[in-house]
């Protein structure tokens, strides 16, 4: 047998069975996202303020934004319209390929190692309305949040915030204050669970960042029912 159909008739079905993963990057085994296209992932400049862009650190809210948003900081680490996130984040919500939310967990980490390696915090997964739950099978940010947990130790927490109210997806609304309208009153906090996370800071976990109402009403909900320290790590953000 020639070497280039030993290779394809023998080798390659050989190595699916062992490795069935490849990188949607380049194609290599055993990842959804090897190391070396997870590093050519072009970094958000997370330079300005995430919401009025004036300039600030590592994603910090300004002053004021602050105090309107009841959010400290917001990670974000790439940009939504970079081809490889957006294959990745797709297959993952819509193929169901789960289990590429370990590899981009992984990636988050490694970014924001210092964060996560100083601080006492919790993570707290965006949470999806039960509709969506069952019809998709799973919430992406859930299985973010526990890899994320998994991978730092650090505690996860997915009944702490609720979602009650069946949103649109924020994406598809091209109006500025139907976007608004939509989120609002969208969460509620269990109360059930404020106790055991009181004195850690939240860090809330989400695919995809648009205007950030999102983030917005959770840290809002968050911070009625007392806790001070929000912040939020999100894989990209799409600009509108
Ligand atoms: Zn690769
Ligand atoms: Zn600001």
């Amino acid at each position: 047998m020639k070497f280039e159909k030993y290779l394809k008739n023998i080798v390659k079905p050989l190595l699916k069975l062992v490795f069935p993963v490849k990188c949607y990057g380049c194609n290599i085994f055993g990842y959804y996202v090897c190391p070396n296209c997870a590093q050519r992932i072009l970094r958000y400049k997370n330079k300005r303020c995430p919401f009025c862009l004036c300039a600030s650190q590592v994603g910090r809210l300004c002053y004021r934004c602050q105090k309107k948003y009841f959010l400290k900081q917001v990670m974000i680490l790439t940009y939504y319209d970079q081809a490889l996130i957006q294959k990745l984040i797709q297959a993952m919500k819509y193929s169901s390929v789960y289990l590429i939310a370990r590899d981009l967990a992984q990636v988050l980490y490694l970014n924001f190692k210092t964060y996560l390696t100083t601080n006492k915090l919790a993570f707290i997964p965006v949470p999806a309305h039960k509709k969506k739950i069952t019809n998709r099978g799973f919430n992406q940010a859930v299985l973010l949040a526990r890899h994320l947990s998994r991978i730092t130790k650090l505690p996860v927490n997915e009944e702490l915030l609720l979602k009650i109210k069946n949103t649109q997806a924020q994406m598809q609304l091209k109006n500025k204050e139907k976007r608004k309208n939509n989120q609002a009153n969208a969460f509620v906090v269990n109360k059930q669970n404020i106790k055991k996370f009181k004195n850690l800071e939240i860090v809330l976990i989400d695919d995809v960042l648009t205007t950030g109402s999102t983030l917005i009403e959770c840290a809002k909900v968050l911070n009625q029912a007392g806790f001070q320290n929000i912040t939020a790590i999100v894989l990209a953000r799409q600009t509108l």
